[in-house]
């Protein structure tokens, strides 16, 4: 039999009460005789508006459908009214013996199959003015759909179907043979997209709405069949779009764009269903025009019914073609936010950024910058698809584009993202996890969005609650950019009037000269604190990085840093370890550098690694502390610690701990100083290796070897020819700066020293 046999088989005709009286027999449901035929191309519909189970409509089915057919619709209605039992589907009645199926038998003694289902409220959204309201809504009802019949299956599902869109059915010769050629490549990218029983005829036809514009149903599940979810949704995209009402509230882009909003919000598309949908429609509309000329074929006296979408059909038709192959992938893609940007041709991309972005204040690395187009792990892909080892990166503390992160955060984008100032639970289970990881007493987290915010509060905590303004850094020291952080960033005092009267350096903790003791580190202290006296000013605070990164990556003895802390704290200063830069398990499982050091910093500051990439920083203080800040102001920061940020570092939190990495940093960074000593041994020219836990310094200073800061910025480049992307630091700049993601294992410190000794070669020869 002929799937659409049914199509040519006449319409069953009992009369009302025949139908009611069977109904009353098989499903004991008793209507009151009122009833309404409701049209159908193949069935015979009976609305009973009054029956004891309230309004019912009765199915009784062609003769010529195929029971199979009919176990399979039933089927699937029991399963979304299992799965999602919100979803506005008919139900079935059941018979007396349990099943879903009765019959009757016409006068010539045919049998056909009766179902009573729920009658659904509403009327039929084709005919209607579609808004984007609306498109939106039928959009998430056709995601709704699909994701509820997921997990189900039936062997009916794969028959041939008609309205398969991806079965085109050319007649010869073709009058839409050039618009067919364009289809096929989707078409064959289609079998590789998620696929399942989908609706596939989520039309507005088949979509039932109340007056107010609410869905109120949907219906037909007679072509139901096995395909692409995309190829379902361009179906019901096709209809919105099509939309046949006289009048018209939005454009075609207007409508595709909320239909999609809507369909997302349940069943965000991937970026390959994105790119053929457009094409899908296409595909869509031919079906339509083909199914339309073959029956107008068959049915010549009903051409005007059959035909009446075909203008509509043929203008969007028109609308769409006129766009290439490229331009409709891209347009359906941009419509669902997954547009990959990509250079255009033209001016190179380097030129048009300096144009724009403010030239010399916003240099790139590299004489050649590089353009990274995607990152993965411990790698950075150029957009000419070349793997660079990131042996820089540190804010990408967990790797780049970490799946659980990239949940996490596109999960609570999708969810809510406001500000701190409403109940959220991130924010709090972020602040008592940090908690958790600081000593006793460090039990306040305030959240800010960038280091420099946190360092710049921090301050003005420690001013708050010493009374003093004065602050201690270490020469070559960097804190930040704005202008009082800029005042603790030594490194950046190229202007004159440097240092500010309430500014003081002590020398940070070079190996030569005297022992780096406990003393030594107060002399500095108290030196540093002499000198703002005889500017007026006290101690308020004293900022340090403890891996003192932006000095050179030098290694403090812990005693040193104990009389840091002794020598402020005896001036009545607080102090302040700055971890923006060393945190987040760079130094091993007790995630921050200071606490290999044996110190309670009074205030600790928190950013870079924090988020994966999303500004978040945290200043993390004693109470007291925060609340003598508290005393007589408040302090709001708009992005600051918002649900996705705070997801976005406890994902980092998790895989951090999950993975082991900051035990891993110690393995990794262990290893790495070992090989880069190998590496010292062949080329004089390094004069030292430093670092703790996955942080290294190689130290290319001058000497009868060459060395330098030239020196050093030519092996950087070199290391980049080697694929390797690397920086540098110290006064000198001849340190180089060896900072990655902490998911580098042995072979990439294996691969990053392969890489430094052609460098080093190539850079000693030229
Ligand atoms: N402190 C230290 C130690 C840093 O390394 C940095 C950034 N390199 C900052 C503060 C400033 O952080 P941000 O760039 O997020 O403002």
């Amino acid at each position: 039999m002929r799937a659409d046999d049914v199509l040519h088989t006449p319409m069953p005709e009992f009369a009302a009460d025949e139908v009611i009286e069977a109904v009353g027999d098989q499903f004991g449901v008793r209507p009151k005789p009122r009833s309404t035929a409701l049209p159908s191309e193949r069935d015979q519909l009976l609305l009973l508006p009054d029956t004891d189970v309230g309004p019912i409509v009765v199915k009784v089915s062609n003769a010529a459908e195929s029971p199979r057919a009919l176990d399979f619709e039933s089927q699937a209605l029991q399963h979304l009214a299992e799965v999602d039992p919100d979803l506005p589907v008919p139900r079935l009645h059941a018979t007396g013996p349990g099943g879903l199926i009765g019959s009757i038998v016409d006068k010539d003694g045919r049998e056909h199959a009766l179902r009573v289902m729920t009658a659904l409220p509403g009327s039929h959204v084709e005919g209607r003015v579609v808004t984007p309201r609306l498109a939106e809504s039928i959009g998430a009802l056709c995601a709704r759909v699909s994701i509820g019949l997921r997990g189900f299956f039936h062997e009916y599902a794969g028959r041939p179907v008609a309205w398969d869109i991806r079965v085109q059915r050319a007649p010869a010769p073709d009058p839409l043979a050039a618009a067919r050629t364009r289809i096929k490549q989707a078409v064959v990218a289609t079998r590789s997209l998620p696929s399942g029983v989908q609706h596939a005829d989520l039309t507005l036809t088949n979509v039932l709405v109340d007056d107010a514009g609410a869905i109120t149903g949907v219906v037909d599940l007679g072509d139901m069949h096995h395909t692409a979810a995309v190829c379902d949704v361009a179906v019901a995209l096709t209809s919105v779009l099509r939309n046949t009402a006289t009048r018209q509230v939005a454009s075609v882009w207007e409508l595709a764009g909320a239909f999609l909003d809507g369909y997302q919000r349940w069943r965000p598309l991937l970026p390959e269903e994105a790119a053929v949908l457009g094409h899908l429609v296409l595909a869509r509309l031919l079906t339509t025009l083909d199914i339309s000329r073959e029956r107008v074929d068959e049915h010549p006296a009903n051409r005007t019914y059959i035909s009446q979408y075909d203008a509509s059909t043929q203008r969007l038709l028109a609308t769409l073609l006129d766009l290439s192959d490229d331009e409709l992938s891209r347009r359906f893609s941009r419509l669902t936010g997954l547009t990959i940007r990509r250079e255009s041709a033209g001016e190179p991309l380097a030129r048009r950024r300096d144009r724009v972005l403010g030239g010399g204040l916003a240099p790139t690395f590299y004489t050649e910058p590089v353009h990274i187009a995607a990152g993965e792990g411990p790698w950075l892909v150029s957009d000419e698809g070349e793997h660079y080892l990131d042996a820089y990166n540190n804010v990408a503390v967990a790797g780049h584009t970490h799946p659980a992160i990239t949940q996490a955060v596109v999960r609570q984008l999708r969810t809510l993202n406001t500000n701190n100032r409403y109940l959220h639970p991130a924010i709090v289970e972020l602040a008592e996890r940090l908690g958790t990881t600081m000593p006793d007493g460090l039990d306040t987290c305030v959240f800010v969005t960038s280091g420099s915010e946190a360092n710049d509060l921090a301050w003005r905590l420690a001013r708050a609650y010493t009374g003093e303004s004065g602050t201690v850094v270490a020469e070559w020291s960097y804190h930040g950019i704005s202008a009082r952080t800029e005042d603790f960033s030594t490194m950046e005092w190229t202007d004159p009037g440097r240092p500010p009267p309430d500014v003081a350096t002590f020398t940070a903790p070079h190996g030569a000269g005297s022992p780096l003791d406990r003393d030594e580190a107060r002399g500095r202290v108290a030196a540093a604190v002499d000198d703002l006296a005889r500017r007026g000013a006290r101690p308020g605070v004293l900022m340090v990085d403890p891996q003192f990164t932006s000095e050179g990556i030098l290694d403090a003895p812990a005693e040193f840093m104990q009389g840091l802390v002794t020598g402020v704290h005896d001036a009545g200063g607080l102090f302040l370890a700055d971890e923006v830069q060393s945190g987040f398990g760079r130094s091993g499982p007790q995630l921050w550098r200071f606490a290999t050091m044996g110190i309670t910093p009074d205030i600790v500051t928190l950013g870079k690694p924090m988020a994966a990439g999303l500004p978040v920083a945290a200043v993390v203080t004693r109470r007291e502390i925060a609340d003598a800040f508290a005393r007589n102001r408040e302090y709001f920061s708009t992005f600051a610690g918002s649900p996705v940020a705070a997801v976005a570092c406890l994902a980092v939190l998790d895989v951090l701990s999950d993975r082991g990495l900051p035990e891993r940093a110690v393995r990794v960074g262990a290893y790495l100083r070992e090989r880069l000593r190998e590496v010292q041994g062949e080329f004089p020219v390094v004069a030292e290796v430093r670092g703790y836990g996955l942080i290294a310094g190689v130290d290319l200073r001058p000497s009868e070897y060459g060395g330098g800061r030239e020196f050093t910025a030519a092996v950087i480049e070199g290391l980049r020819r080697h694929r390797v992307l690397a920086g540098r630091t110290g006064r000198g700049g001849h340190v180089l700066k060896v900072r990655p993601p902490l998911v580098w294992e042995e072979e990439h410190a294996d691969r990053f020293t392969a890489a430094l000794r052609l460098a080093l070669r190539d850079t000693a020869r030229s």
